[in-house]
């Protein structure tokens, strides 16, 4: 169905919620108007400041998420909230029922919330995710939180997409902190202990601080405990992304935010070309090169470089 792109993103900057939705429908639908929803909404974008959450499952991400939109609202904030499922081939509303708690948000026109699965679109999280960034941002968040809700690499992935990456962590996480994956301990410029009902708040901000004390960067993770349920402890991690975004601001923003562009170029890229791959792959002339290969007239190499040289 053609729709009036312009239009859209005219309705998107008016802060209308079904112009906004349609826009991310284009992008997670790989839209054959997505170049020019994508050109239409670059002059609007690079308002929003770019929060990514992790951690592990069942740390509280989901109702983090959801009283952290209640803090910025609180502060005046237009926020939205992106749950990417990069394992997932389905996406919509479904998803988004049973992992965010936003239900205390859905009639509140300040917030948008939509989950999303990014796999086999775009390159994966690297394509998908920063063009529905695109629409939030042009449509006037001041904050846009990015929740995952898949669980492997997509934890680093996302500090790929922040511009400020919040890592959960709970108290009593087995053998602890020592524990995870290095990667995730690295990506964290805010920590955050949640579950701080439970025993072993301090200890686990022990661990933490023992290990964000070795990096050797002038920005020290502020280390902040919540209690996700009740809110408790919630406002610090507003303060604390303010004062990192403060931080950011020194220069550390651009660099960030051009590492970014890069790789959705270069994701896009990719894609163009796997697909001309994929072009060339149902070639039969493939067919023939892996022919010579089998028969020892040519070798895998010179056979890939007369692919290549065919794209
Ligand atoms: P996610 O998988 O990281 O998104 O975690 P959820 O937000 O789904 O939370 C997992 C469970 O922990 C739910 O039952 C929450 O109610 C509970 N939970 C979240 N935050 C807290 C907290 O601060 N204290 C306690 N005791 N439970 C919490």
């Amino acid at each position: 169905m053609v729709v009036e792109v312009q239009d859209l993103v005219a309705g998107a900057r008016r802060g209308e919620a079904r112009a906004v939705a349609r826009l991310i429908s284009l992008v997670e639908d790989e839209s054959p108007q997505l170049r020019e929803v994508s050109a239409a909404l670059a002059p609007h974008t690079g308002n929003a400041h770019v929060v990514g959450i992790t951690g592990p499952p069942g740390v509280g991400k989901s109702t983090s998420t959801s009283a952290l939109v209640g803090a910025l609202r609180r502060v005046d904030k237009r926020v939205g909230v992106l749950a990417v499922d990069p394992t997932s081939p389905f996406s919509g509303g479904a998803l988004l029922g049973d992992r965010v708690r936003m239900q205390d948000h859905a009639t509140d026109d300040g917030v948008y919330i939509r989950s999303m699965a990014s796999r086999g679109h775009l390159g994966g999280l690297a394509g998908a995710a920063p063009q529905a960034l695109r629409v939030l941002d042009a449509a006037g968040c001041d904050v846009v939180i990015v929740e995952t809700v898949g669980v492997g690499q997509s934890e680093v992935e996302i500090a790929g997409l922040a511009d400020t990456t919040l890592v959960l962590l709970a108290p009593g996480m087995g053998d602890g902190i020592q524990a995870l994956k290095a990667g995730i301990l690295e990506i964290g410029d805010v920590f955050v202990v949640n579950k701080a009902d439970r025993d072993g708040a301090a200890t686990t901000r022990r661990e933490i601080r023992g290990v964000v004390a070795a990096r050797d960067s002038d920005w020290k993770p502020p280390i902040v405990l919540t209690v996700a349920t009740t809110g408790e402890g919630v406002d610090d991690v507003v303060a604390a992304i303010d004062q990192h975004r403060e931080h950011l601001a020194g220069g550390e923003l651009d660099r960030r935010r051009l590492a970014r562009a890069r790789r959705e170029i270069e994701a896009l890229a990719l894609g163009a070309l796997r697909r001309r791959m994929g072009d060339v792959t149902g070639d039969a002339r493939l067919g023939s090169l892996a022919a010579d290969v089998l028969a020892g007239r040519s070798d895998p190499f010179t056979a890939a470089d007369t692919l290549v040289e065919r794209l």
